[in-house]
């Protein structure tokens, strides 16, 4: 495994590589977890795969855990290592990303200004804009996400879609701890208490899947049932929305296989996302 810490050293390696074959990108913030690893274990069929560890500070608004953002990155080399994965960008400092006088942005659209878009502005801005910095980077004909950041990967097919970016983005399914939770770094925040009622998340996502399994169809019913589970639990809910599976747009009505439950919760300061395709296989 080789780690670059220059962008530009880590591309030239990626072009090579891109000479004998297929490359898989891993995108993350590091603090890796099962969740990441499965990403480089589906990366890992590809001749070459490439992860890279950047806390973005561009997608973090001003009020939020940039400073505080959990950072291992020893850690995460070794499980980097153990999964197979052949190139490493940790960039150690931002300013290699965003060099003084950086001004070009990718500014997605509908799909991100509702939800996460509304309740963090900038975000999907700061975030399509790494993406397609990565994309560029990494020279990758795949790349992985999880379907955990559900609205993220929609704005991320959409910007490939859009800028005719020559990579295939590959969705994979959320991984979750032995008792339901969605794995993710923010987790380490958690203190016991909120760890014990952060499972209201899961809890109430599996209800909205079981109505539907049930033959419930109205959305609005759907969304009682997971709130019902999530709301005492939590100390905020942000949303608990069911939205077509594409266009993230309002629905009333669930057609199986193509509506979205997403959920945020907060506890404590930490939010947590979940979701569910409903009625899918
Ligand atoms: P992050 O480091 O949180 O920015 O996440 C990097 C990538 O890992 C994103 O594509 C996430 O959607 C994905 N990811 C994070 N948590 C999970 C999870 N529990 N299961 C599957 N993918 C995940």
């Amino acid at each position: 495994m080789r780690v670059f810490t220059d962008p530009k050293a880590f591309a030239a390696a990626c072009r090579e590589a891109r000479t004998r074959g297929e490359l898989g990108l891993v995108p993350t913030m590091g603090y890796l977890h099962e969740g990441h690893a499965s990403l480089m274990d589906a990366a890992r069929r590809h001749r070459t795969s490439a992860l890279t560890i950047f806390v973005n500070p561009t997608q973090f608004a001003a009020n939020e855990d940039l400073s505080r953002y959990p950072r291992d990155l020893a850690g995460d080399l070794r499980i980097a290592e153990q999964h197979g994965v052949d190139l490493v960008l940790a960039p150690d400092d931002p300013k290699v990303v965003y060099p003084d006088g950086f001004q070009t942005w990718v500014e997605p659209g509908a799909l991100a200004t509702d939800l996460e878009g509304a309740l963090r502005p900038g975000h999907f801005r700061g975030v399509a804009t790494v993406v397609l910095k990565l994309l560029n980077l990494a020279h990758a004909s795949h790349a992985y996400f999880g379907q955990k950041d559900y609205q993220q990967l929609a704005v991320v097919r959409r910007l490939v879609r859009d800028l005719d970016v020559p990579v295939e983005i590959v969705g994979c399914p959320i991984v979750r701890e032995p008792d339901g939770l969605a794995m993710s770094s923010r987790n380490v925040y958690l203190t016991p208490d909120q760890r014990q009622r952060a499972l209201g998340i899961s809890r109430g996502v599996q209800a909205a899947r079981r109505a539907v399994a049930d033959g419930v169809r109205d959305a609005r019913q759907i969304e009682q049932a997971a709130l019902g589970l999530i709301g005492p639990l939590a100390d905020a809910v942000d949303y608990v929305t069911v939205r077509d599976a594409d266009s993230l747009e309002p629905i009333d009505v669930v057609t199986p296989g193509r509506a979205v439950l997403l959920v945020v919760a907060r506890f404590g300061k930490t939010r947590l996302l979940d979701n569910a395709v409903l009625g899918a296989a």
